[in-house]
């Protein structure tokens, strides 16, 4: 799913779920193969080196209170002792009772862990000083240290106060793992020293207390996580659904609704959504109310904006010739009927031969109506199948194939090397892990292997060939036998563009299943007496 920028993940916070999360938002994008740029370097000013540009927000600018911390109670109630610290320290002195130095907010991005630490030190009324971790890192060496030195020779000035470091990955990158001539970084240490200097240099109770935030735990130097640093960790997760409603609710507070406005609906298509997509949502849709002229943001603006987060803007001027827009066509209609048949697959919305955001040329959009926690076999089985729907239509169409299939090509390669070597659910190689489970949070990242035989290895590799040709049969097989309907799908998509809600679930209605994809569903194996032949080259059509 390209929408990947914005905020896709591979990596599940939610246990098994550790393949993409907006596979609930099945989302296959035609995409010609872009190059995407990384980013470049960053320009930073050289002014100031040595002071500590940490921002500082004093008391009355930080306006933050947990009130504008929504979703993540867990999170909230273990902080709350923080502050109730800031506000009344003499009844803990006088008890003996040692507040932590250091807290580590641990989640994935956009969760909301800066905006709690603001909110502590709202709710403290106590000055916030604030700082990256990437902002440490300077090009000229001692800098680093000295501005760590500096940030702490303020705040304990104005102690009580609240320090806040963004990205400490950036910073406390285990010195084991980084090592080698690529990442070895004087620069880094020493910061990173100065840091582990002054967190021990200070009395548990001077009332300076020390946030930090990363999405990459696994990679901090555990000189970090020692007791009397950064020994206690708050998980800061994203959302479930009711999470998500009281998100919606604080930033709704913002602009004005319409009476249609379902505030439940829209936080049930949004599963996998942190807080900043969701206010980044609300603000999308009120900027699309605006553009209309509306004085008041309506349900249509919400489904848009939701459309426009996951796809990018519609792109009218990329003009697609008559074959590429026939391929693109029968390549969604080809999703969208291999995953109409497949168990615990979300509701299909929406097909579009529409162009939207970087290099999609057409989307078949499938929204989830609950949040998911757990998959079974068989539904990771027709996920595959539908990703490789696409690939399987142009195959039985046109007897060639499209480099628009990249995409789904790779997410079903990726679910099928989870599905053998994370979930253990190839009968040949059993119940092993060979993944290790690390990026907890860090999005698009696979996981190291365990170091394996490579007679092991080579069998991964041929389970998971076996899990994928198997899935694609099955699309071909489906998308035989409902040859006609993916044709007439495809014709009025051509006509319309856009075939979408309950008329397109009504054709979709009409697909119908296969004996050997029944039999795949629940064995994962299929009757080889009738593979289809590899169906394009010469073999060529097969509808
Ligand atoms: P992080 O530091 O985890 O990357 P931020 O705290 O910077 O995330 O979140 C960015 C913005 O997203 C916040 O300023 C806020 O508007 C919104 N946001 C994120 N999480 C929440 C939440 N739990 N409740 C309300 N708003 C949130
Ligand atoms: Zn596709």
């Amino acid at each position: 799913m390209e929408f990947s920028a914005a905020s896709t993940s591979n990596g599940g916070v939610w246990g098994f779920l550790k393949f993409t999360f907006f596979f609930f938002l099945l989302l296959n994008l035609v995409g010609f193969l872009f190059s995407r740029n990384g980013q470049g370097g960053t320009n930073k000013s050289l002014f100031g080196i040595g002071q500590s540009n940490a921002r500082i927000y004093s008391e009355g600018t930080m306006d933050v209170t947990f009130d504008d911390v929504a979703g993540i109670d867990e999170a909230k109630t273990e902080l709350y002792e923080i502050v109730d610290f800031l506000q009344h320290q003499t009844k803990y002195s006088l008890l003996g009772a040692k507040i932590p130095k250091g807290v580590l907010l641990v989640g994935p991005p956009g969760t909301g862990k800066t905006l709690l630490a603001k909110a502590i030190a709202g709710e403290a009324k106590v000055p916030f000083f604030s700082i990256s971790g990437s902002e440490f890192i300077e090009m000229f060496v001692g800098v680093g240290a000295s501005r760590v030195r500096n940030l702490f020779d303020s705040a304990k000035k104005q102690a009580p106060a609240i320090v806040f470091i963004d990205e400490l990955d950036a910073l406390g990158k285990s010195r084991a793992a980084v090592g080698g001539f690529m990442g070895g970084n004087d620069e880094r240490e020493q910061t990173l020293n100065q840091l582990l200097a002054e967190m021990d240099g200070f009395e548990p109770n001077t009332g300076v207390i020390l946030l930090a935030a990363t999405n990459r735990p696994e990679v901090l130097d555990p000189a970090l996580l020692r007791p009397g640093r950064f020994d206690r960790q708050i998980v800061v997760d994203r959302p479930d659904k009711s999470g998500r409603l009281a998100i919606l609710q604080v930033h709704a507070r913002k602009v004005s609704l319409a009476r249609d406005v379902d505030l439940d609906k829209l936080a049930a298509r949004t599963p996998g959504f942190a807080g900043a997509d969701l206010a980044n949502l609300i603000n999308e849709a009120a900027l699309l109310a605006a553009r209309q002229n509306h004085t008041v943001v309506v349900m249509a603006d919400f489904n848009e904006a939701i459309e426009r987060i996951l796809t990018g803007l519609e792109k009218k001027s990329r003009v697609l010739n008559e074959l590429e827009k026939k391929t693109v066509a029968h390549h969604e209609v080809g999703h969208a009927i291999v995953g109409s048949l497949m168990p615990g697959t979300d509701r299909i919305e929406k097909i579009s031969i529409v162009p939207r955001g970087v290099g999609a040329l057409g989307y078949t959009l499938q929204l989830p109506e609950e949040d998911r926690f757990l998959m079974i076999e068989d539904e990771i089985r027709g996920r595959i199948a539908t990703l490789l729907g696409g690939r399987a239509a142009e195959e039985l169409i046109f007897g060639k194939v499209s480099t628009g299939a990249s995409d789904d090509i790779q997410k079903a390669t990726d679910l099928a090397e989870r599905y053998v070597t994370l979930y253990g659910m190839s009968d040949r190689l059993g119940p092993i892990a060979f993944e290790k489970a690390q990026q907890q949070f860090l999005e698009g990242m696979t996981n190291p292997r365990r170091q394996v035989s490579p007679h092991i290895a080579e069998a991964i590799d041929r389970e998971v060939k076996a899990v994928i040709d198997n899935a694609h049969q099955i699309a071909l097989d489906v998308l035989s036998h409902n040859c006609e309907l993916l044709k007439k799908l495809a014709q009025t998509l051509l006509e319309r563009e856009i075939l979408e809600g309950e008329q397109l679930r009504s054709q979709l209605g009409l697909a119908h299943k296969t004996a050997d994809m029944e039999q795949w569903l629940q064995t994962g194996k299929l009757s080889h007496n009738k593979l289809l032949a590899s169906s394009h080259g010469s073999n060529g059509r097969l509808c």
